[in-house]
């Protein structure tokens, strides 16, 4: 018998005894910065000569580690050794899955400070950012352990037929690939590792070039709670070559993406091709990429807007997928809360966060991402007029960083108000009332979250019903999406319409097996 699942807390880093445990942890994190790390392969160690290196996006002359450059064969030698494992593994009963992921909970319950430590080094987290990474991955180990046990045998949905016993199983599918972004390295590996075993699957997961180390510490978690071997193989290297690999064998049977638009659809396409030997039909789960809006009308409290905007345009440097990237404000309103918009941002505190809690922004991810964003930023002056920021942040140690940049008086379809930036760079449109902004909010090709501040009655149920995004917020912020309570999961080229953290995601890792027997 389980507890009912509940979210995980947040920590305090304002009481005396979090703040000096997260020091220790990245006092102890960076004692171990420089080492090697292998491909993990039906629990073989396999070191490689052929290395990258990850780095620090605060100080890149800091090397986080050194990670095997995988190669299609590496991919070839995993999915098999995943195919091996999937025969039995399928037939573990699903509450002796679950066990791992609840033990697998409370292991990294324990361990909150490191990985904390870990994301605030290799993915430029703000202790805040990284703690609410860490909860969530614990969210996702708990709540699909429960889901997973509610849908495995669903034969109680059946209409009674006497002459037969009837059942209704979800079983597994076969062998996945993974293949996570790094902006939630901890958070959503879990996820969809934690997916895919537990309803029965086998994976190869390959984390994203930028964030190994996370990657790597994740699966180690989940091997440490004694995982057979071959379950989950472990792969570093290019996504082009690797994770290409990885969805074009005619071995794997699904693929749990999350990343770009770009990659996504590459995936969606290639693994639509049946290779040579295939069996099957691949299933792909793609979450991808948002331009994310806040509409805020003359009805609002415009302060919890400003104070809304604010918030989602710049949470991590703005490099979520839920990331407020657009504010859309009515004319009668726009001077006041763009106004307001600028003055709270201009108080966001950047640099290292592993220098303390009181750094809200820490640096982009790389250089890749910096100079993307520089270069948005630089069409943003042609768009739009600059109200904050806009010139790069200098350091002592070279980091990636970049102020909140805001725009005011971009046109709707300007590039900054339509293009996925991925960096702290919001662009302000002015709509001229509620139902133009709404037209507006619903402008790009994609369709993930969204924020309406307003108090007006018939515009908030109006939003419920064409504010045509996965998430949807009325009156806070369009990001901090808690598992098990807001199903998060975006619409049109925002992916292939799935919830992760909600009650149906699991299905998509299982096939429906029926069974009648004759009596
Ligand atoms: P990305 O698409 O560049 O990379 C994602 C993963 O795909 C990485 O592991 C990468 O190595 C791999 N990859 C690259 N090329 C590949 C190929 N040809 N075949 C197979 N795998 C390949 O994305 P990113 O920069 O890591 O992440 C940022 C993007 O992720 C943004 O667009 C963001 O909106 C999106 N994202 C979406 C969600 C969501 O839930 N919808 C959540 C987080 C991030």
């Amino acid at each position: 018998m389980l507890p009912a699942y509940n979210i995980e807390s947040f920590s305090d880093f304002n009481k005396p005894e979090t703040d000096a445990a997260m020091r220790a942890a990245l006092a102890k994190a960076k004692s171990e910065l420089g080492r090697t790390y292998p491909l993990v392969i039906g629990g073989e160690v396999i070191q490689r000569s052929d290395t990258f290196t990850s780095i620090n996006p605060s100080n890149p002359s800091q090397v986080i580690g050194n990670f095997a450059n995988g190669t299609a064969e590496d991919a070839d030698h995993a999915i098999q050794v995943a195919s091996e494992a999937f025969k039995t593994w399928q037939y573990v009963s699903v509450e002796e899955r679950a066990r791992y992921l609840l033990r697998a909970a409370a292991a990294l319950r324990r361990r909150k400070a490191e990985f904390n430590a870990y994301m605030i080094l290799e993915a430029g987290k703000s202790w805040y950012e990284a703690d609410i990474d860490t909860a969530e991955a614990v969210d996702f180990l708990e709540f699909y352990a429960r889901q997973a046990v509610r849908i495995a045998d669903e034969s109680h949905t059946l209409a009674p037929y006497p002459p037969e016993q009837v059942g209704y199983y979800n079983i597994p599918l076969g062998v996945g690939a993974i293949i996570p972004p790094w902006n939630f390295p901890t958070a959503i590996p879990m996820g969809l590792l934690a997916a895919a075993i537990v309803t029965g699957n086998t994976v190869v997961f390959k984390p994203a070039e930028q964030t190994p180390l996370i990657g790597y510490k994740v699966a180690e978690l989940l091997w440490s709670v004694g995982l057979p071997k071959g379950v989950l193989n472990f792969l570093t290297g290019p996504g082009e070559v690797v994770g290409a690999r990885m969805v074009t064998s005619p071995l794997t049977r699904f693929i749990g993406f999350t990343g770009s638009k770009q990659v996504g659809l590459w995936i969606y396409e290639n693994a639509a091709k049946i290779q040579p030997g295939q069996k099957w039909l691949k299933r792909s789960i793609l979450e991808m990429g948002g331009k994310d809006a806040v509409l805020v009308d003359e009805t609002a409290n415009l302060e919890d807007a400003a104070q809304g905007i604010v918030q989602g345009a710049f949470g991590f440097q703005g490099q979520k997928c839920s990331a407020g990237s657009r504010a859309i404000i009515v004319d009668a309103v726009y001077d006041q809360v763009a106004n307001r918009v600028v003055e709270i941002a201009s108080k966001l505190t950047v640099g290292s966060p592993d220098e303390g809690n009181h750094i809200n922004m820490g640096p982009v991810v790389d250089q890749e991402a910096f100079n993307k964003i520089k270069d948005y930023i630089e069409i943003g002056t042609q768009e739009g007029k600059l109200l904050l920021g806009g010139q790069p942040i200098e350091s002592p140690t070279n980091g990636y960083f970049l102020p909140p940049t805001i725009f005011g008086d971009v046109a709707w379809d300007a590039r900054i108000a339509q293009e996925e930036i991925f960096g702290p760079v919001l662009a302000m449109v002015k709509a001229s009332d509620f139902s133009e902004g709404l037209r507006i909010v619903n402008s790009t090709e994609y369709g993930l979250t969204g924020a309406l501040f307003s108090n007006d009655r018939e515009r908030l149920e109006q939003a419920r019903r064409e504010f045509h995004v996965g998430n949807l917020y009325l009156n806070r912020k369009c990001s901090g999406a808690l598992v098990g309570i807001h199903p998060f999961g975006g619409f049109n080229m925002s992916g292939t319409d799935s919830k992760g953290g909600g009650a149906d995601y699991l299905l998509q890792f299982t096939q429906g097996k029926s069974v009648a027997e004759r009596l």
